[in-house]
């Protein structure tokens, strides 16, 4: 690696992806210009504050700005001039024709072009394969004559951060993977020398990630491998959970008990609504397009995506079984975000649940504890607690998984609802537990228990034996009754 530090680096395009990248970076000792067209989020940005829910970042922004080692502005050309190296983080959204929308990166590349002389630039969008080659292209168009005879840099990095786990994610990786035929990729694992020798204050040296240097091509497919194969996992499990349920076997014991096996593990196999968020369809998606272009049928792949549609229908079916007819029925929505940790609601499955329920005329009234709007849906009623969506409410379902959900108190909830029924679409609470405050409890898979924790995996694993009725266990580590 040549030595480059610290780095002056510039960061286009501040969402989620950006901003983590800039204050991360400037975290790390680098001097970083993050630039953002949305003049909301710039100020907001300025002012040291979030504008989307990300623990940590805050205090990293925070810290980066105090420190004189981060700032934001609405001009590429001021950004890029001044760097070493460009990040280009700006998204590229689903089109209407279910293709990555590349207009934005597009133009953030034609505007690098106008001004970049021996700039590295760095492409962490997730775009198809091929787009680094594509994007260098585009930046090379826009750069002035006299500079044209010099091709420009690009390496190809993919980003595999967790909204929720951000920073976390972006500062102790597993791996870095640099894509690039160019020898200025050297440059690029100089900017990431603190986070691969984890030597940055609260560095962990003991489990530094790997570092990847592969072509262009192979990065981007790497990121749209990843993120296929952990759709899959999670409609693999849910397919199995579908079976289970006619069977009458228990996913919650059948998914524990596959994990054991470290070739199968136990991340991402917990049965439930399924995958949401803004990256997993859309790279899926992706790929499957790629495939077909390249005249291959990827069954597999389309199969994940069906599956994963179907959960979300599930939910709403189970309900319509149990209550005969939705029309003017009030139902009770625990959790909107795609996820916990996050206010993210791109290609959240609550947002498809409502609109179903909507559409077969029922009342929703939903809470969730970090979103405060659902675009689109003005028919949603928004509750400040579960205890008052849950008021008059037919039945409840439980679309994410946040932590506060389980210490309700599921008996006041019940008590506030004219009806029984609670659909645990995360398999995340105690059968028994519901059943005793008064609950018809229906979960996904016929599950008697959620998935035990990591920790309790190990024990479990060091006696050897594992009786499933021990693991009435929510996966937050809440301890619940045991069934009978
Ligand atoms: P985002 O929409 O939150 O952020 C993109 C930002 O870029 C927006 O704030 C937008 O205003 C800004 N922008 C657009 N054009 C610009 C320009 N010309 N100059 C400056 N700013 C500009 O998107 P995101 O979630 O941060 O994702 C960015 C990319 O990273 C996407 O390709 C996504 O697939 C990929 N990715 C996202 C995640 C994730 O969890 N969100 C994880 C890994 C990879």
């Amino acid at each position: 690696m040549t030595d480059a530090l610290p780095a002056r680096l510039a960061v286009i395009g501040s969402g989620y992806v950006g901003t983590t990248v800039a204050a991360s970076f400037a975290h790390v000792g680098h001097h970083v210009t993050a630039v953002e067209i949305d003049h909301h989020k710039l100020r907001s940005l300025r002012a040291g504050r979030v504008p989307f829910r990300e623990p940590g970042l805050e205090a990293l922004l925070e810290s980066g700005l105090a420190a004189g080692r981060l700032r934001f502005t609405d001009s590429t050309l001021d950004a890029v001039t001044e760097a070493d190296v460009v990040f280009l983080c700006v998204g590229a959204p689903m089109g209407s024709d279910g293709r990555p929308d590349m207009r934005m990166l597009d133009s953030a590349a034609r505007s690098i072009g106008s001004v970049i002389t021996d700039q590295v630039v760095v492409n962490k969008s997730t775009i198809p394969v091929g787009g680094a080659r594509w994007l260098a292209s585009i930046v090379q168009d826009g750069r002035p004559a006299r500079l044209r005879a010099n091709p420009v840099a690009l390496v190809s990095n993919p980003e595999f951060l967790r909204e929720g786990t951000a920073t976390t994610d972006f500062l102790h990786p597993q791996r870095v993977v640099l894509g690039s035929d160019d020898i200025a990729i050297e440059r690029v694992a100089a900017v990431y020398r603190p986070i691969l020798e984890q030597s940055f204050p609260g560095g962990r040296p003991e489990s530094r990630p790997v570092l990847v240097r592969t072509s262009p091509e192979t990065a981007e497919m790497v990121k749209f491998a990843s993120n296929a194969f952990l759709a899959t996992k999670v409609s693999f499990v849910n397919e199995i959970a579908n079976i289970c349920e006619r069977v009458g076997a228990d996913v919650g014991a059948v998914s524990m008990a596959m994990g054991l096996d470290p070739r199968i593990g136990p991340r991402f196999l917990e049965a439930g609504i399924g995958w949401g968020g803004s990256c997993l369809a859309k790279d899926l998606k992706e790929l499957i397009a790629t495939a077909e272009q390249c005249d291959y049928q990827p069954e597999l792949l389309a199969a994940a995506m069906a599956v994963n549609g179907r959960q979300r229908r599930l939910v709403v079916k189970k309900l319509q079984e149990r209550l005969r007819v939705l029309q003017g029925r009030r139902i009770c929505v625990l959790g909107l975000a795609f996820k916990a940790g996050t206010d993210d609601l791109r290609d959240a499955p609550a947002v498809e649940i409502l609109r179903q329920l909507i559409e077969k005329g029922a009342f929703v009234t939903a809470f969730d504890p970090t979103v405060r709007s659902v675009p689109g849906l003005a028919d949603v009623g928004l509750a400040h607690d579960a205890y008052q969506a849950a008021d008059e409410a037919d039945a409840v379902i439980l679309v994410t998984q946040w932590p506060e959900f389980l210490d309700l108190d599921f008996g006041k909830l019940r008590s506030r609802m004219r009806g029984d029924l609670f659909i645990d679409g995360r398999n995340c609470l105690d059968p028994v537990k519901m059943t005793l405050s008064g609950f018809r409890y229906e979960c996904i898979g016929g599950s008697i228990g959620p998935v035990a924790t990591d920790h309790e995996r190990s024990d479990a694993a060091d006696v050897g034996e594992i009786d499933v009725t021990d693991f009435a266990t929510t996966s937050n580590g809440h301890k619940g009754l045991a069934p009978a």
